[in-house]
């Protein structure tokens, strides 16, 4: 036996794949179907069509590919570019570098644009290759909205209104992986070309699914882009689309269904309900750590993401140590640091289908967890002080009012 099955719930507080809400679960637990009858296309097409609020886009085209991140990353440059066009990528953590693996490895020319792990997409150094690139040489600019590795978010509509300002042509490329569904994300207002996340983040579902949503000049750019593409190309959904059967291969229908319960709760609470609650989620989670006396591996206020938290651990103190422990004595499952910060930092996800309450009981077990390992910790210090902003501000629940 290779699983270890403890007694109550695991609290699942990894910043991704987060907990499945029951009703998500019940959806999904069905037969296989014929994808040719005329259900699937239809349930398929009020999908579409529903996945497209979420993205905050009525412009948009999605596409609800059987992958995860990581093919949506590699739909949304191959379908748009060619190999040895310039593109500009922000490097601030693990995602963002793994990203830029990925369009090294397909053939671009990628201008690296680095900042401390901690930090934000260096926007200075932005500004002036947009300033320079007169004959408008760069062809994409790629940023990750939300770096799960340290909890930066990335401001997009600085962004944007760089592009703007210098009227360049670049197409905006963004992985909206941690970010859609929970943090502010406007497809049509901030310009993005196209925005991609996967089905296991803030969207509440098994892994398995990336949902990619291309704008109509990035559907434009497909015409022409070169890059080698199969499995990924929008052409064949397209086609498939025109034709009314929606599906180039076979779907998975169970995750057709998951998908059909995890939009419903999302609009049951209501996306922007959904959006203020993570902003509830990630203060309560920053005041429990800066009471705790620890710092967040955000570097500034600005970049606080409201779907994981890094926070950064004494030196003498192996955070992965805190995750071990977590998951062998308290049934609670943390993020641990990766790459750069490993051993530095441990992560608190607090995405996707979560309450309050849950929030607090993962913050009661990491203090207990920062007292098993040595730190001077007063045990309920970081409850009391999310606790106390939670109790003023968690409104009634929208389905009961
Ligand atoms: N982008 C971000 C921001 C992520 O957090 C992740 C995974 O955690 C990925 C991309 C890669 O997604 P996947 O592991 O589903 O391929």
């Amino acid at each position: 036996m290779d699983y270890f099955y403890g007694p109550g719930r695991n609290h699942l507080f990894v910043p991704g794949p987060v907990n499945i809400p029951e009703p998500v679960i019940r959806a999904m637990n069905r037969n296989n179907e014929d994808y040719r009858s005329p259900a699937v296309p239809a349930m398929t097409r009020t999908l579409l069509e529903d996945v497209k609020k979420i993205f905050k886009t009525t412009t948009g085209t999605p596409f609800m590919i059987p992958t995860t991140g990581t093919g949506a990353w590699e739909s949304a440059l191959t379908n748009t570019l060619s190999p040895g066009d310039r593109i500009v990528s922000f490097l601030i953590g693990q995602f963002s570098l793994l990203w830029i693996d990925q369009q090294q490895r397909l053939n671009f020319k990628v201008d690296v644009v680095e900042s401390e792990w901690g930090q934000g997409a260096n926007l200075d150094v932005l500004t002036s290759k947009l300033a320079a690139d007169r004959a408008h040489t760069i062809k994409a600019i790629c940023i990750v909205h939300n770096e799960t590795a340290t909890g930066v978010t990335n401001n997009l509509v600085a962004v944007r209104k760089l592009l703007d300002d210098y009227r360049h042509p670049a197409l905006f490329l963004v992985d909206g992986v941690s970010s859609i569904c929970a943090l502010d994300f406007r497809m049509d207002e901030w310009g993005v070309d196209v925005a991609l996340t996967g089905s296991q983040k803030a969207l509440s579902m098994p892994t398995g699914m990336g949902i990619v949503c291309a704008s109509p000049k990035a559907m434009e750019a497909s015409k022409t882009a070169k890059s080698v593409r199969v499995f990924f190309d929008w052409k064949d959904y397209i086609k498939f689309y025109n034709m009314g059967t929606f599906w180039p291969y076979t779907p998975s229908i169970q995750l057709l269904y998951g998908l059909r319960a995890a939009l419903d709760l999302i609009f049951e609470e209501g996306l922007e309900n959904v959006i203020a609650r993570h902003r509830r989620l990630g203060k309560a989670t920053r005041l429990a750590v800066e009471a705790w006396g620890l710092k967040n591996c955000t570097q500034k206020e600005e970049w606080y993401s409201d779907t994981v938290t890094a926070v950064v651990v004494p030196p003498y103190i192996d955070s992965s140590e805190i995750v071990r422990r977590g998951w062998k004595r308290y049934n609670l499952s943390l993020g641990l640091g990766l790459n750069k910060v490993a051993g530095k930092v441990f992560r608190i996800g607090h995405l996707g289908n979560l309450n309050e309450l849950q929030l607090l009981g993962c913050l009661s077990g990491v203090e207990m967890i920062l007292k098993d390992v040595g730190y001077p910790v007063k045990l309920g210090s970081g409850v009391a002080a999310a606790a106390a902003y939670l109790q003023n501000n968690i409104p009634l629940i929208a389905s009961r009012i």
